[in-house]
């Protein structure tokens, strides 16, 4: 059974756009999958869908058989540590330390006054560390983030979010804002780490050629709507 079910949504901002117009797709546990689509075509509308940090208009979605749409406020926060968000900004806090961000995502608002008193356990500190040096952070660890790269800061916010443990990873364009190398290096990360992890992915991306290297199966978005869903190689032999 599929992992995450999305049947028939839409999503209108205010009285004019329709942003998601009978959005339907799933996604197998394990999978790595690319939304691709031009800019203004929905995509990031739709994994703050899945998340809910945007309602749907119309549809049902369900993560783990689970309708996201009507959760409580305690379950949203369950949906959230399950389902980890990739920002194309990182959404960092640029004045802490790496390893402050991402106890952050462990402990959520709890972790600001927790650092503060230095109240983090060591098996979290330890995870942290062993989360950071898979992803070439382990010389970084005590920087400040505003210290940081661009592609350093995207993978300080992937440690941010696997400590968490999450099934899911969301990806809203993560490499939209970094060069050729750095790109690749995040790409490369996501993509063992959902091998190796079993983390299913869902990614956001422009660029059409690295969403056919990476991907088990592209979802192609235009004007609010699915326009293509299969395998890369349905791409590159039809063109
Ligand atoms: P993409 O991620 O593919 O660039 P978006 O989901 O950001 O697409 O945007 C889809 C459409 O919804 C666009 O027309 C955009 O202007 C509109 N839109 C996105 N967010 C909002 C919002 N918060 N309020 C109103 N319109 C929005
Ligand atoms: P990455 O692949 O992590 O983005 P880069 O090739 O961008 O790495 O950067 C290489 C090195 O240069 C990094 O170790 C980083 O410390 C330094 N660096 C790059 N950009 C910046 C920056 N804007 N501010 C501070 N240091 C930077």
């Amino acid at each position: 059974t599929a992992l995450l079910q999305v049947n028939q949504i839409s999503k209108q901002y205010g009285n004019e756009t329709l942003a998601l117009s009978d959005v339907s797709f799933s996604v197998q546990e394990g999978e790595f999958v690319s939304v691709i689509g031009p800019s203004g075509a929905g995509k990031s509308t739709l994994l703050r869908c899945i998340n809910q940090m945007v309602s749907t208009t119309n549809g049902a979605i369900q993560f783990d058989q689970k309708d996201v749409q009507g959760m409580n406020k305690k379950e949203l926060r369950q949906l959230r540590t399950k389902i980890g968000m990739i920002f194309q900004h990182y959404n960092l806090v640029e004045r802490l330390t790496v390893m402050e961000n991402v106890l952050h995502g462990r402990l959520g608002y709890k972790s600001t006054l927790a650092g503060m008193f230095g109240f983090y356990q060591e098996e979290e500190k330890r995870r942290a560390i062993e989360l950071l040096e898979m992803l070439g952070l382990g010389e970084q660890i005590y920087k400040r983030c505003d210290q940081l790269s661009g592609g350093q800061k995207q993978r300080v916010g992937i440690a941010r979010a696997l400590i968490q443990e999450p099934r899911m990873l969301l990806c809203d364009e993560p490499i939209a804002s970094l060069d050729p190398n750095a790109s690749k290096k995040i790409m490369d990360h996501l993509h063992s780490i959902s091998r190796s992890m079993g983390i299913t992915a869902l990614v956001n991306l422009h660029q059409v050629d690295i969403a056919l290297r990476y991907s088990d199966r592209v979802i192609g978005v235009s004007g609010g709507q699915v326009v293509f869903n299969g395998p890369p190689s349905d791409i590159t032999e039809g063109t």
